[in-house]
């Protein structure tokens, strides 16, 4: 069970246990109108990474990138997802837009501090960009990513290392 819901290298959950877990939160959400929001974190540059230190090197990256955020999180609410390559997804239950950003950015802070050992290549750093959207009624699993992942889009146009939120504005 444990190997069937987490990713191999990082060990933080696969997309398998998103499409699995995530719709209850939908549920839940929706019908206790509780809070709920995403982050979508991607490394900047991250094929820099992999071309200049291997991909052995990124490989590296991506686990010490997955347990600064994990660290970082409310152990038993929150959850990490390792969405694709070099792409991540926090499920934060029970949290409003704004706390959701104060995470975000206290992780993009605490992943630019963090020093990653690559052997002989020495010690690096990276940089994380973070998209952020809260659950609105009506939302499904791809509104409210979609939402997040503009969000993650104009944290990189603004120059990478940033955070971006989308909010939902009612009439
Ligand atoms: P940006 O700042 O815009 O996010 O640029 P980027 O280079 O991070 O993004 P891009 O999508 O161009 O490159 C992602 C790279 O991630 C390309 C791919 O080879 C690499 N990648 C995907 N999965 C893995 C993996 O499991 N291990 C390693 N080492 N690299 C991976
Ligand atoms: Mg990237
Ligand atoms: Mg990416």
């Amino acid at each position: 069970r444990h190997l069937s819901v987490s990713d191999p290298l990082t060990g933080v959950f696969n997309r398998h246990l998103f499409n699995e877990r995530f719709p209850q939160e939908l549920e839940r959400a929706t019908r206790y109108g509780r809070p709920l929001c995403v982050i979508f974190c991607d490394i900047d540059h991250f094929k820099q990474i992999n071309d200049r230190y291997g991909h052995a090197g990124g490989d590296m990256v991506l686990r010490q990138l997955s347990s600064t955020v994990s660290g970082g999180l409310r152990s038993d609410i929150d959850w990490l997802v390792r969405f694709g390559g070099e792409e991540f997804v926090l499920v934060l239950p029970e949290t409003m837009l704004e706390a959701a950003v104060g995470m975000a950015e206290r992780l993009r802070v605490r992943v630019s501090a963090e020093k990653i050992m690559l052997g002989e290549a020495g010690a690096i750093t990276v940089t994380a960009s973070f998209g952020v959207a809260q659950f609105v009624p009506d939302d499904t699993l791809e509104t409210l990513l979609k939402r997040a992942d503009a969000a993650l889009y104009a944290a990189k146009a603004a120059g990478r290392e940033h955070v971006r939120f989308w909010e939902v504005r009612h009439a």
